[in-house]
């Protein structure tokens, strides 16, 4: 009897598995969004001023993308974006985000100031625009993707320093936004 109960849960298993397989190749959604399929952002003091075009220009590429979802910046946000510590072999930055019901009601991006930056992709520092733009898109709850195939997409978990690829989305990571917040 509990035999064959197991082997019928392993089956339907597999079975969720393999349906499943197919969106997540393409990007990876948590199942949370923005209610209103907008979310606006401030700056926290910890934030360099000279990175905030970096930022708007981050922001400005997933509004852009084609779908309802719109970023906006406002001084009375909650939403914010701090420069601080997050350990010498830390994540790069990180993104934070609190939900209910799920739905989004807060979300901040820290980028990790253990490690050197720089706003024109210069080598040996993280871009603060690429990476930006790989958090934004957890903001929209977009996931990480790290199968090798992923590589060029802005959700592509890894990141090296000089690179700039992931300021540009790809068709996948269109989708997604798409996908979410609708066209
Ligand atoms: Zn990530």
């Amino acid at each position: 009897m509990k035999r064959s109960k197991g082997m019928q849960l392993g089956a339907m298993l597999l079975i969720f598995l393999v349906s499943a397989s197919v969106p997540v190749s393409a990007y990876y959604y948590s199942g949370y969004r923005w209610l209103g399929a907008s979310a606006s952002y401030n700056w926290d003091s910890s934030t360099p001023s000279d990175w905030h075009s970096s930022v708007n220009n981050a922001a400005n590429t997933w509004s852009n993308a084609g779908s309802q979802f719109r970023f906006s910046e406002s001084s009375s946000s909650l939403n914010k974006i701090y420069k601080g510590s997050l350990g010498s072999s830390g994540p790069i930055a990180q993104t934070a985000t609190n939900s209910l019901l799920s739905k989004l009601i807060y979300a901040s991006i820290t980028f990790n100031s253990d490690y050197t930056w720089s706003t024109s992709g210069q080598s040996g520092s993280f871009d603060v625009q690429n990476t930006a733009t790989h958090e934004f898109g957890h903001w929209l709850q977009l996931g990480d993707l790290s199968c090798g195939y992923d590589s060029e997409k802005t959700m592509y978990a890894y990141e090296s320093t000089g690179e700039t690829k992931k300021r540009s989305l790809e068709t996948d990571d269109i989708d997604g936004i798409k996908y979410i917040y609708g066209v």
